[in-house]
């Protein structure tokens, strides 16, 4: 889907149709894949002709080639901007594994590295150089660029320069000098990430005021959502993963450094191989778990949000939150980092009553003015809506992006196993009737908590410190159960009926909180379960690679053992050698020449010239 704004300069129809060959040409004979997906031929061109672009994909969605095709069209050298110091070399390992001429500078170079690289630039030597957004404001590298001949510049994760986002990276401000200093080189931005107002930022900011902007679709069908109630976050975890996902990659976050620590010490006590990943965490250890995660296969990495942006593994099978996201578009950027390969994957999170309160507690304490604790809250009223809902998770995620109307999905936890719903009205009653007394009668405000607590008539010696058992209210909610409530907290602060304060956690009423009270408002809950009911796998299964027979299974399996094998020897993880989706292919289809695995897609020239004697012999081994 292209939006209808678009501005660009039309191509005429013959230099199109040449480009457009050449695109193609390209694109199967280096990247071996036989046509464009979705939007991508449509950028190509416009970008190969000289135009600016806005292109807002999904993870996984292949914004790569948007900028590395044209960059290998146009002539000069595709200068591509990247937050991802840590992952450039990998991106550049990738790139030289398909025969093209990439490299990088940034800070963690020697400089004789880095002069190697600078020259390569100057000669016309490289296709693609990678730039860390940090050198942009040193002189040195503005007259650098200005010795080569430049193709055009890529602006990845274009987000970064939102303020209003979640990623804002001071540099990315200066990003602006470009267009400036070169108008006539074509850029082409890139996110992941972008409601209507981060994208309006990046035009902005970027001054792409001009430029055609390319919308396609958030969905990722293959990611199956689910958000159950925390209870014992890290046994729900290990059961989770234990039952689905065994042996697979993944990533678990959490919201401090000391509960990744504990939780990964967990998983590898219960025998799942994990590693932590945070900031507090020495460069090189941290580092060296990153490298391991994407190089090993089936290793479970425990990490705060410090990890993971552009982190492209193709093949991590299951993103689990233990900690509520700050925001909508933090969830799904990190859950978006499961199954970049189309194959099923799982987006798991836990939510209980004590996130609102802890995130809360956050934005009261954060730095700041009110505008931007405003803003704040509304990133999580809007995380909280989504764990909430009764609906389709999908079509309320597509809904914050831009994409409203969806039919319900058929693959997230509401949809497999729709919750019930009650009449809540009575029990928002009295919950809302108990803040009230205390703080009318008495001046007082409590925690969840102790709000409960009274409800459920117990006498404890708080409750009895303060003669809360005098209260009119005490025991009047014996009919639900402690975690029930905690259930009608939760929705209550969700929907805004309710308002959660401070260190303490305190709870207060909001406007909306008098129709409930006063004004016959009809709350609908939904019913919290004993147990999360584990759903069955999709109905609709989403499109995924070829089944495998188990025959063939066993043939894909020696072909893992060989790239994983290869892979070391060439010191690169092994999706740069082949991602899984090829060797399945390959596995299905038996391919008996050259020419018939040239065929396959994910096989290029190059990869084809490098490997296809090898996996030919794996073939003839049977
Ligand atoms: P993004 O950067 O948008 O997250 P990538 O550029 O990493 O996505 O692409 C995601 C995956 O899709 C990669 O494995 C890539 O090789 C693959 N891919 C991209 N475009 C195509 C295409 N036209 N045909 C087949 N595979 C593609
Ligand atoms: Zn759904």
């Amino acid at each position: 889907m292209t939006l209808p704004d678009q501005v660009g300069t039309p191509t005429t129809a013959s230099t199109a149709a040449a480009e457009s060959g050449a695109a193609q040409e390209v694109l199967r004979r280096v990247f071996g894949y036989d046509r464009f997906r979705g939007d991508q031929a449509e950028i190509v061109a416009h970008v190969i002709d000289g135009g600016d672009a806005l292109v807002l994909m999904p993870t996984g969605g292949g914004k790569s080639l948007c900028y590395q095709v044209p960059a290998l069209v146009r002539p000069g050298v595709g200068v591509v901007v990247s937050p991802l110091i840590a992952l450039m070399q990998d991106q550049v390992d990738a790139l030289s594994a398909l025969g093209v001429r990439a490299g990088f500078l940034n800070s963690t170079q020697y400089p004789d590295e880095r002069r190697t690289v600078e020259a390569q630039f100057v000669a016309g030597e490289l296709d693609l150089l990678y730039l860390a957004p940090e050198r942009l404001r040193l002189e040195s590298t503005t007259q650098l660029l200005a010795r080569g001949e430049i193709a055009l510049f890529a602006i990845d994760e274009a987000h970064c320069v939102s303020q209003w986002g979640h990623d804002f990276r001071p540099d990315y401000l200066e990003l602006s000098v470009l267009h400036q200093r070169w108008p006539k080189v074509p850029r082409v931005a890139l996110t992941a990430t972008a409601t209507e107002r981060t994208r309006d930022e990046i035009v902005h900011r970027l001054d792409l005021g001009s430029s055609r902007q390319f919308v396609a679709s958030f969905d990722r069908p293959n990611i199956q959502y689910r958000i159950e109630p925390k209870n014992r976050p890290e046994r729900q975890l290990l059961d989770f993963i234990r039952t689905e996902h065994a042996g697979d990659a993944g990533i678990v976050y959490c919201l401090s450094r000391n509960s990744v620590e504990k939780t990964a010490a967990f998983l590898n006590e219960n025998g799942i191989s994990a590693v932590p990943y945070h900031a507090g965490l020495d460069n090189r250890v941290r580092a060296a778990n990153q490298s391991r995660f994407l190089r090993e296969e089936g290793l479970v990495v425990v990490a705060t949000i410090a990890f993971g942006m552009g982190i492209d593994k193709p093949d991590v099978r299951f993103v689990a939150h233990l900690d509520l996201p700050k925001s909508v578009e933090g969830y799904y950027q990190e859950t978006g980092r499961a199954g970049r390969d189309g194959q099923p994957s799982t987006a798991w999170m836990v939510y209980g009553l004590a996130d609102v309160v802890q995130q809360r507690k956050l934005i009261d304490n954060s730095e700041g003015d009110a505008a931007h604790r405003r803003q704040l809250q509304l990133h999580l009223d809007a995380m909280l809506a989504l764990c909430e809902t009764v609906g389709c998770r999908r079509t309320r995620l597509l809904a914050y992006f831009g994409q409203p109307d969806q039919t319900p999905c058929g693959n997230c936890d509401t949809c497999l196993t729709p919750p019930e719903s009650w009449d809540g009205t009575v029990a928002a009653q009295k919950l809302l009737s108990t803040v009230l007394r205390l703080k009318r009668e008495r001046g007082q405000s409590f925690g969840a908590g102790h709000i409960i607590e009274i409800l459920l008539g117990k006498q404890n010696p708080k409750v009895l410190q303060y003669d809360h058992h005098e209260l009119k209210v005490f025991g009047i909610g014996t009919d639900l159960r402690d975690t029930e409530w905690r259930g009608v907290v939760r929705q209550l602060l969700a929907a805004g009926l309710l308002a959660v304060h401070g260190d303490y956690g305190v709870l207060t009423l909001t406007e909306a909180s008098n129709e409930v009270l006063f004004d016959g408002r009809k709350v609908p809950l939904r019913r919290e379960p004993e147990r999360a009911a584990k759903p069955a796998r999709a109905a609709k299964s989403p499109k995924v690679a070829v089944e495998l027979a188990p025959a063939d299974a066993s043939l894909f399996d020696r072909l893992r053992k060989w790239r994983a094998a290869t892979a070391k020897e060439q010191g690169v993880p092994a999706y740069v050698v082949f991602h899984d989706a090829t060797l399945r292919e390959i596995a299905a289809r038996k391919p008996a020449s050259l020419a018939e695995l040239g065929a396959i897609s994910g096989i290029g020239e190059n990869k084809l010239a490098k490997y296809g004697a090898g996996v030919l012999e794996v073939l003839a081994e049977e």
